[in-house]
């Protein structure tokens, strides 16, 4: 028997299919630019029928695909735990486009051709908003008038939920100590950056918000400004707001500082020859990420671990090293700094088959 996990990003989608009950990965996949125009599918629906397509042509029987994973970014405050998919679900899934209109709805679109393909196999929704709805109420209500949440639910979510919680368990997994007794930060710096504080299990806290943008800098994204600086941009240089909102998620962060790229080997290279704005864009990304660790440090009161994931936190030592190295001088006890590959997908399938 076996576990499929899809993964719909706003361009792409990324399979995984486990073997069960030893989650031995079986095969995977990923295909990419899907609507533009030299691509061979021109949506995500067509692009999940093809996953189907490319897991029988490597001779795997798809009826032996007992459950299927998806990934959903945003499950609202209604999503607290994975859940099995139903029309009831779908609707609801469909209620929160409204609030990440680029990946619910293709989230969706790869339910709906997994449903076609296999109507009778168990599917289940893992949400990266759920890890953490038990953040506490004054922690994610925004300091604005109180119906802004109570009638339009604009509130801090949170995001990268799966891979958050990837990460603390497994971190105690190698610390050997039970999550309940641990109090853990975990820091997901990728493409989009998010950090979160794990009380004994439990998220307590994490930096990115209503959506996304909110929190560390990141690849292409300005994480936190003053909103001020919105309207002034408005008002004084006449930018429109879908202007500005695509100036403060696709061309802001470590791209738009270093003004070379959103690739930290890049911008490692060009700080080593000697680019000040290159320094200076690491000297940034590495403060924010600092501030918000001693923050939740605060928060924690005392913490065993700070854990690194994803494609920067992953592969560059040098980075967290610099981050890292004065935690002792606040902390009574040095925390162990851990690396840990993240892997939301297997968390998928993991979910997947736990009782819902
Ligand atoms: P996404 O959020 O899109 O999944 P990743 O987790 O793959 O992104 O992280 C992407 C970033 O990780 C890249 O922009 C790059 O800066 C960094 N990265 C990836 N691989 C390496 C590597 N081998 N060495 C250093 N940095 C890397």
């Amino acid at each position: 028997m076996s576990i499929l996990v899809i993964n719909c990003g706003s361009s792409s989608v990324k399979y995984k299919l486990f073997e069960v009950p030893s989650f031995r990965l079986v095969t995977k996949g990923l295909i990419e630019k899907i609507g533009e125009s030299n691509s061979a599918c021109r949506s995500h629906y067509q692009a999940v029928l093809s996953v189907f397509s490319r897991i029988k042509s490597c001779g795997i029987d798809i009826k032996d695909i007992s459950g299927i994973g998806h990934r959903v970014v945003h499950g609202g405050e209604k999503f607290k735990k994975p859940t099995l998919i139903t029309s009831k679900v779908i609707k609801e899934i469909r209620k929160y486009s409204r609030l990440a209109p680029l990946h619910n709805p293709v989230n969706l679109a790869g339910i709906l051709a997994s449903r076609k393909v296999l109507s009778k196999v168990r599917q289940v929704a893992v949400f990266d908003t759920a890890f953490h709805q038990t953040i506490p109420k004054y922690a994610y209500i925004y300091g604005l008038p109180f119906e802004f949440y109570s009638k339009f639910k604009i509130r801090r979510y949170g995001f990268h939920g799966t891979s958050h919680q990837y990460v603390a368990s497994r971190a105690s997994a190698m610390l050997k100590k039970p999550l309940s007794r641990l109090k853990l930060i975990t820091v997901h710096l990728g493409n989009g950056c998010s950090i979160a504080a794990v009380d004994r299990g439990r998220c307590i806290e994490t930096s990115m918000g209503f959506t996304p943008l909110e929190g560390l800098i990141m690849g292409t994204r300005c994480g936190d400004i003053d909103p001020a600086v919105v309207f002034y941009m408005i008002n004084r240089l006449g930018l429109s707001p879908s202007k500005i909102e695509d100036i403060l998620n696709t061309k802001s962060g470590l791209l738009g500082i270093s003004g070379l790229s959103n690739d930290i080997r890049m911008i490692k290279r060009a700080g080593s020859k000697r680019s000040l704005r290159a320094r200076l864009c690491l000297d940034m990304f590495v403060y924010r990420i600092k501030k918000y660790i001693a923050a939740y440090a605060g928060i924690l009161n005392e913490v065993q671990a700070v854990i690194f994931t994803a494609g920067i936190g992953e592969n560059n030592p040098d980075i967290i090293k610099r981050i890292t190295k004065d935690l002792g001088r606040f902390l009574k006890r040095k925390p162990r700094i851990l690396t840990i590959p993240t892997d939301e997908e297997l968390m998928i399938a993991r979910l997947t088959c736990g009782k819902l």
